[in-house]
């Protein structure tokens, strides 16, 4: 997979390096075809160099906007040197093969930056430069292509190894590169363009994402939003259809897709109520309308204007319980007949239909905006089973709080940190949500749990006789104590605190199970 450079094409705005690879391309033995400026800088420091125009009969013309778009580069580009019928065109039409393409492109983003006018700015949209890029990455099984200075040391490098020659690794590195930089330069048109056009949100952005919905305003109602679908596709909101009710909110979006990705985490039937991004009830079910009930009940002053996701097809049973309040949104990957005529009847609830289930498992990135950047990461598929936990207490939890730690640990997962999560039977019963301490998020969580109790005639917290879940360790026994004084039995929590000894020393003494997951769900 090894492929000798022997003529290379050489067109660079930003000439720094430039000379340094000239002279190690020449030393090679490489013949160097270059365009007007990088040309000139090359010959100047008498590196031979052939011009474009004199090696494609053909000059460069209106201001430079025609240089290499020509089939004798685009073909010594693009031809495929393991096919006899490719070989046979360039021999034909006396086309010779570019080996190694090195481009940078008018600086149109440094154009823009320093507050170029319109006509300017278009005068620095590179064509020449994209075209031989995307070309030469396409044809990466025979050639190298580099648009970065950064990259000219890693290829001298790889020569100087392999006699002249590049490996296939490199050259698959080398493309990737140089779509993501014909990508990152386009979306900088486009934004720059449609800023031009004062058009905030444009059918298509640059992102890779398309315009599904302009929303009547953003998280407040001085903002302006958008949704677009893009990325990995995704049963979700993205694939939704709205079947009834009113338009969809900014707000709205964000809870419903909080609320779906949070019911596909269970195999059996699953019910969320979700409020601003966290449960205020999370149950499975032997049906989501069984789920539904033990859901709502976590947390009924909260669940008002709620948020609703389940997993299975809406049946007329559930519908007929989601109706007896008021929610915003209903989110299911499909609905029956009864179930849609049952909703009917709720004139302003939005339903939404996915079409199926996200695999919560699968890998992803998700992506989020800071002041003057990007966040990127993994997507939080993290998922702990029975095997991966690690009991740290002399007690050992029995089968039914094994199934409640690992209920509630999932749950922790889509709950604002810091997070904990009180469970029974498959249900939460307390949810503690995006505190600053953790002790707060325990004691809110038991107090609600307490009131929900109380309005539905009963004397004691639901927590009582539950297990606890917390996103991450408890950095001190204080918020393990409030778990006890709920009336937890059983605790899960990643451990790895400086102080998991005071903390088991603690569990132990109140006779509570313990297990560790060693992975933390922080949610931020
Ligand atoms: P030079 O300074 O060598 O004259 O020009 C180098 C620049 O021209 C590079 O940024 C390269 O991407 C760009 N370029 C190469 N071929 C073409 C072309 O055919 N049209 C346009 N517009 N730009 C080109």
């Amino acid at each position: 997979d090894l492929v000798t450079i022997r003529r290379a094409l050489i067109s660079v705005s930003d000439k720094t390096g430039l000379v340094d690879l000239g002279r190690f391309l020449a030393g090679q033995g490489v013949e160097i075809l270059s365009t007007g400026g990088s040309a000139k800088a090359l010959a100047a420091a008498g590196v031979p160099v052939t011009e474009v125009a004199d090696h494609t009969g053909f000059p460069e013309i209106m201001d430079g906007r025609v240089k290499t778009l020509h089939p004798t580069i685009h073909g010594g580009l693009l031809a495929r040197r393991d096919l006899a019928e490719h070989m046979q065109a360039m021999e034909a039409n006396g086309i010779a093969p570019i080996d190694l393409l090195v481009v940078n492109l008018y600086p149109f983003e440094a154009t823009i930056a320093k507050g170029a006018d319109f006509d300017e700015a278009i005068e620095n949209i590179d064509i020449g430069g994209p075209a031989m890029i995307r070309a030469a990455a396409k044809n990466h099984g025979f050639v190298s292509v580099v648009v970065d200075a950064a990259d000219y040391q890693p290829l001298i490098d790889e020569m100087t190894a392999n006699k002249g020659a590049v490996t296939l690794a490199l050259r698959k590195k080398l493309a990737a590169t140089a779509y993501a930089r014909t990508g990152a330069y386009d979306a900088a048109i486009s934004t720059w363009f449609a800023g031009q056009l004062g058009d905030a949100f444009p059918r298509r952005i640059a992102l890779g994402g398309e315009l599904k919905q302009v929303l009547r305003y953003g998280e407040n109602p001085h903002q302006q939003a958008a949704f677009y679908t893009g990325g990995a596709p995704r049963l979700g909101v993205a694939t939704a259809t709205q079947i009834q009710g009113k338009e969809l909110s900014f707000n709205n979006l964000n809870d419903t897709d909080a609320a779906f990705e949070l019911v596909s985490e269970f195999d059996g039937p699953a019910v969320a109520i979700i409020k601003h991004a966290n449960p205020c009830g999370v149950a499975e079910g032997d049906s989501i309308a069984d789920a539904y009930a033990r859901a709502f009940r976590c947390d009924p002053v909260s669940a008002f204007g709620g948020i609703i996701a389940v997993n299975r097809t809406l049946d007329a049973a559930t519908a007929e319980q989601i109706s007896a309040i008021f929610s915003e949104v209903v989110i299911a990957p499909d609905a029956d007949e009864g179930a849609k005529a049952v909703l009917a009847a709720k004139k302003n609830l939005r339903l939404l239909l996915t079409g199926g289930m996200a695999d919560p498992a699968v890998p992803g990135v998700t992506l989020r905006s800071l002041a003057g950047g990007y966040l990127l990461q993994s997507r939080d598929n993290g998922r702990i089973s029975a095997s991966d936990l690690k009991v740290v207490t002399k007690r050992q939890p029995t089968e039914a709080e094994i199934a409640d730690l690992l209920f509630a640990f999932r749950v922790c997962k889509h709950v604002k940190s810091n997070a904990i999560i009180y469970a029974k039977d498959g249900a939460t019963v307390g949810i503690g949500a995006g505190q600053m301490s953790r002790v707060d998020s325990s004691r809110i969580a038991a107090r609600k749990s307490l009131d929900a109790a109380q309005a539905a005639g009963e004397t004691e917290a639901w927590t009582k006789g539950s297990v606890v879940a917390s996103d991450a360790f408890f950095p001190f026994a204080d918020g393990l104590m409030a778990a006890v004084e709920a009336g937890a039995t059983a605790i899960i929590q990643p451990g790895g605190s400086m102080r998991d000894a005071e903390v088991i020393a603690a569990a132990d003494q109140a006779g509570l199970a313990m297990v560790f997951t060693g992975m933390r769900h922080f949610r931020h």
